[in-house]
C-alpha cells in the first residue's frame, strides 16, 4: 500500500525554469519564476515537485534575496542524491520547463540582529538569501563548511560583506592556506570559548548529523540551549 500524502502546504504555483547551473558535480543552483507580488523572509522554505501526480513534493530553503528588486525568481541550491526520486528530476529540468511549488513558510527566520550563522554544505542556502537580502551585517557571523571552495556557495559575498566575520572551512582542499583547513565542528571544537558569544543566536542548517554534532559542541563550551536554533535537512 502507497502511503498517502497530505498536502500541507499546497502546490498552488506552477513555475517556469529561468536557469540551471552545475556549480560542481551533482550540485545544482535552479533559478524558476516568482510571482510579482509574493514576499517571503530569509529561511524560509518552498515544498515543490516535478510531478504532483507521482512524487510528492521536498522541501527545498529558498536561497535567493527576499527583495523583488534584488531577485525577481526564486533560487534554490541542492545536490542530487543517489536514487534520489525528486532530486535527480530536478537536475534534469531545462530552462521554460516547469515546476509545481507553493508559497513560502516555515519559522526558521532570524529575528535577533546578533547572529552567529553555522552550515555546511546546501545548507547554507537560508543565510545565504539572508545575507543578500540586509545592509546591517555588522553583527552577523557565519561558519561556512564546504569540502571545496567551488562547493563553498557565496563565498565572495559573505567575504565581502561580513569580513573578518566570515570564516569558512574547507574539509577535502588543502590549496587554500589561508583558509581554515577542516570540518565546521573541527573548528568549532578548538575555538576558545570566549570566541562563542553569549548575546549571540546561533542558527544551525544542514544535514542532522552536522546539526547534532555542532549543537554539542556548542553546548559543550557554554553556549546555553536556549540560544541555538536549528534547521535539518532530512
Ligand atoms: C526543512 C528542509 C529543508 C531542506 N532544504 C534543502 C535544500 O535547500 N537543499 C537540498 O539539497 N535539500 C534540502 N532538503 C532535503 C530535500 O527536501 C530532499 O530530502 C532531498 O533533496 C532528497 O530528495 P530526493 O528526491 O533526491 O531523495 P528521496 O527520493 O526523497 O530519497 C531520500 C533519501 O533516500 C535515499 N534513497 C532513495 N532511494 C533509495 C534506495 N533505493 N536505496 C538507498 N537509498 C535510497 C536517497 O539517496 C536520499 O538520500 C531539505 C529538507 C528539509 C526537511
Amino acid at each position: 500500500m502507497t502511503a498517502m500524502y497530505i498536502p500541507l502546504h499546497p502546490l498552488k504555483f506552477k513555475s517556469k525554469i529561468v536557469d540551471q547551473i552545475e556549480i560542481y558535480k551533482n550540485h545544482f543552483i535552479l533559478s524558476f519564476t516568482r510571482e510579482p507580488e509574493e514576499r517571503f523572509m530569509a529561511g524560509q522554505l518552498l515544498a515543490l515537485t516535478t510531478a504532483p501526480d507521482t512524487i510528492p513534493p521536498r522541501l527545498y530553503s529558498i536561497a535567493s534575496a527576499e527583495t523583488a528588486e534584488e531577485s525577481t525568481c526564486y533560487q534554490i541550491y541542492y545536490n542530487t542524491t543517489k536514487e534520489g526520486q525528486l532530486s535527480n528530476r530536478l537536475a534534469a529540468l531545462k530552462a521554460g520547463d516547469e515546476l509545481h511549488r507553493s508559497s513560502p513558510f516555515g519559522q526558521f527566520i532570524f529575528p535577533k540582529s546578533k547572529s552567529y550563522f553555522i552550515a555546511v554544505g546546501t545548507g547554507i542556502a537560508p543565510f545565504l538569501s539572508k545575507i543578500k537580502s540586509t545592509d546591517h551585517f555588522q553583527e552577523v557571523k557565519l561558519l561556512h563548511g564546504a569540502k571545496n571552495l567551488e562547493l563553498l556557495l557565496g563565498h565572495e559575498i559573505f567575504s565581502s560583506k561580513l569580513k573578518k566575520n566570515y570564516i569558512p572551512c574547507l574539509s577535502q582542499d588543502s590549496a587554500y592556506p589561508g583558509l581554515f583547513q577542516g570540518r565546521v565542528s573541527d573548528y568549532l571544537q578548538n575555538c576558545d570559548a570566549s570566541k562563542l558569544p553569549l548575546d549571540y543566536h546561533y542558527y544551525l542548517c544542514g544535514s542532522a548529523e552536522m546539526v547534532v554534532q555542532t549543537r554539542d559542541i556548542l553546548l559543550s563550551k557554554g553556549v546555553p540551549f536556549n540560544l541555538i536554533s536549528a534547521e535539518i535537512y532530512f
